[in-house]
């Protein structure tokens, strides 16, 4: 089955998609984006992602290509298209081309943003091998740009930190910045210590993860202690248990910190329990 793809107004052929070489997603990364899970055929936290996206534009002074309902029956059509059960859907909103390039953002008013979003089919998300066994991750430096909240498309360091956690026979990396952990590579980081769940308090230094909300807010309502402080990987090599959690894995156990096994060594009691909430909530809510 050919995928079919949504590019500027048009549903299409996956193979007949284009965007200009001028895009200043391609030519700047001046360009945001959201991923949504679908589980069960619906949409996962929608309304978040959506919010998000808004306040990412907002940010940049970019202008919205369309409006949140536009934008959920485009999410559903694409679902339905591409008979999604388990999986993804990317969304990517550019400033457009203006036919050249510049370093000065083109008029909004001629120039309109660009909107892409595709469909990536993952049968087996929610019961994931990668879940049940956590995952291994190794710490190395922050060095992206200061404005992590705003959900850009300058992934390029958080690809060579995957690249690295995978040449030490790892899985993730967890960024630290001044002795502190930011945030993994693509999701946000947490450890538990005899029982109180640690993770860094919301800034410009980290993305405001739609996960960390619904998981936070789930794990009040279980009654468990949170703290929200800035936390040195020392600390996590130190803890009962971690997790990272994402749109994409969710809550996600870690297992191992650059070589030191955490407990014993399997995914902990709260990141499973936290888990299993999660996706129990959210696919009840799900649209
Ligand atoms: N931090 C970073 C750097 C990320 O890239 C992501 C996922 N895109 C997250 C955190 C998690 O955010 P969310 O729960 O909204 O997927």
């Amino acid at each position: 089955m050919t995928r079919t793809v949504y590019v500027n107004g048009q549903y299409l052929p996956e193979t007949e998609a284009t965007v200009s070489i001028f895009d200043r997603g391609f030519l700047m990364a001046d360009a945001v984006y959201e991923v949504t899970s679908v589980l069960g055929g619906k949409l996962i936290d929608f309304e978040g992602h959506a919010v998000r996206l808004k306040r990412s534009l907002d940010e940049l002074e970019m202008s919205e290509p369309c409006d949140k309902d536009e934008l959920l029956e485009i999410h559903r059509k694409l679902v339905e298209l591409n008979e999604i059960d388990e999986g993804l859907i990317y969304l990517q909103v550019t400033r457009g081309s203006d036919g050249d390039r510049d370093f000065v953002f083109p008029d909004p008013e001629t120039t309109k943003p660009t909107i892409v979003l595709f469909t990536q089919n993952k049968p087996g998300l929610a019961n994931s091998p990668a879940s049940q066994k956590g995952a291994k991750v190794i710490s190395i430096p922050d060095i992206r740009w200061h404005r992590r909240d705003i959900k850009t498309v300058q992934l390029l360091y958080p690809s060579m930190g995957k690249m690295m956690a995978k040449k030490a026979g790892a899985d993730d990396a967890w960024l630290i910045e001044d002795g502190y952990v930011t945030e993994g590579t693509s999701n946000n980081a947490y450890y538990v210590k005899n029982g109180k769940i640690v993770t860094r308090p919301l800034s410009n230094d980290i993305l405001h993860g739609i996960t960390r909300k619904a998981v936070l807010r789930m794990a009040e309502e279980a009654q468990m202690e949170i703290e929200e402080r800035l936390f040195t990987i020392e600390e996590a090599k130190e803890a009962d248990e971690a997790f990272t959690t994402s749109a994409s894995a969710f809550v996600m156990p870690v297992v191992e910190i650059d070589g030191v096994a955490l407990g014993d060594g399997t995914p902990g009691p709260i990141a499973k329990r936290l888990r299993e909430i999660y996706l129990d909530e959210s696919m009840k809510a799900a649209i």
